[in-house]
């Protein structure tokens, strides 16, 4: 499996990463993963196998019990989280309620000490980039859902973070406005060249979205791989389970002994 390849190169490294609440039992169990510069990785998995633990990890909310974190090359693991410049997108938006629109964009400038003309600019070109420059006085709750989503993608770029972070960021959506919203992440993720890590519990939106998956279970990276070969050619039961059988495959996976998995037609037919 992929779970311990190494990239010298890595812009986002966990290296033996594990992680204990409280010293409770681990969630993260051994996790290597290297993320490259530019990259899309989406973290998938059933829920409670770990991924929002990383994603906090790496945002600097919560603290590795044992390993490294390095971002761009540096350990990172007590350096707090305004400093790691970072933007972040949650499924509940998380946007201050008694703000407008536009000091919700101005407060991760504020805190990194820009002054009000660069503020301004910037403030400006992430409402447009999100189609949403007309709306800088309103307050989020004169917003619909997916209008509040994009100000949250908006407060997460504005900064021009190295690396932006996403926790189910279309988990409130309707199916319509999800899908539209992926195909508007994926566009900005490719204009400005960032590096996203996604989490997502939704195979079909990690498959449309990511350039490799990290496919996650009880605190362990099960395979990491392109969403074809992940489709095509699952290292273990687990993985054919959870992708094949939430993407509707037309049967059952039969056999994962050879390169390919089979799969059992409801014809009784076996195709790979
Ligand atoms: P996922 O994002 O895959 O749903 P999480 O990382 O949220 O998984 O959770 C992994 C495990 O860690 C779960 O068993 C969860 O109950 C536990 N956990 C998550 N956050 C906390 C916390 N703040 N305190 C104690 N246990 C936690």
């Amino acid at each position: 499996s992929a779970v311990s390849e190494s990239h010298t190169d890595a812009f986002v490294a966990f290296d033996r990463v594990q992680k204990s609440y409280d010293g409770a039992s681990l969630v993260v169990k051994d996790l290597n993963l290297n993320i490259g510069k530019g990259e899309f990785l989406t973290m998938l998995g059933p829920s409670g196998s770990g991924k929002t633990t990383c994603l906090m990890m790496l945002a600097g909310f919560e603290t590795a019990t044992n390993g490294e974190i390095r971002l761009d090359g540096t350990n990172i693991n007590m350096v707090p989280p305004h400093k790691r410049g970072i933007g972040m997108v949650f499924q509940n938006y998380a946007l201050f309620p008694h703000m407008t629109v536009g000091e919700n964009l101005s407060f991760p400038l504020e805190v990194r000490g820009m002054d009000k003309s660069t503020r301004e600019a910037k403030i400006k070109r992430a409402l447009d980039m999100v189609q949403m420059g007309a709306f800088a006085n309103r307050r989020p709750a004169q917003l619909s859902g997916g209008q509040q989503q994009r100000i949250a993608l908006a407060r997460a770029l504005v900064f021009d973070p190295k690396l932006v972070l996403m926790d189910e960021p279309l988990g409130a959506l309707d199916k319509q406005l999800r899908e539209h919203m992926q195909f508007e992440i994926k566009h900005l993720h490719e204009s400005l060249g960032i590096t996203v890590v996604y989490v997502t519990h939704d195979q079909g939106e990690a498959l449309t979205m990511s350039d490799r998956i990290a496919v996650f279970n009880d605190g362990r990276i099960q395979q990491l791989a392109p969403p074809a070969d992940l489709y095509e050619r699952p290292d273990n039961s687990f993985v054919a389970g959870f992708i094949g059988e939430n993407n509707k495959l037309p049967g059952t996976i039969e056999d994962l002994s050879g390169d390919k998995a089979l799969v059992r037609l409801a014809t009784g037919e076996l195709i790979d």
